[in-house]
């Protein structure tokens, strides 16, 4: 299982997927969606809306609807 570095939450694949997107594609710890926006000082739901556009342009690293 893999967590947040800072808060512990339990990752999703896709919360996964845009840090190694947006930080770095050889992450080996992650920051969760809260996380990342709170050090970035951006709101939390700009990070919901990267992750459905990353998904949306089909990057194998989101969970892709059937
Ligand atoms: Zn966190």
């Amino acid at each position: 299982m893999v967590r947040c570095e800072k808060c512990e939450k339990e990752l999703t694949r896709d919360e996964i997927g845009l840090y190694l997107k947006t930080v770095s594609r050889r992450a080996e710890t992650f920051l969760c969606p809260a996380c990342l926006a709170e050090k970035w000082n951006v709101p939390e739901s700009d990070m919901r809306d990267m992750i459905e556009r990353f998904r949306r342009a089909g990057c194998t690293l989101f969970e892709q609807k059937e």
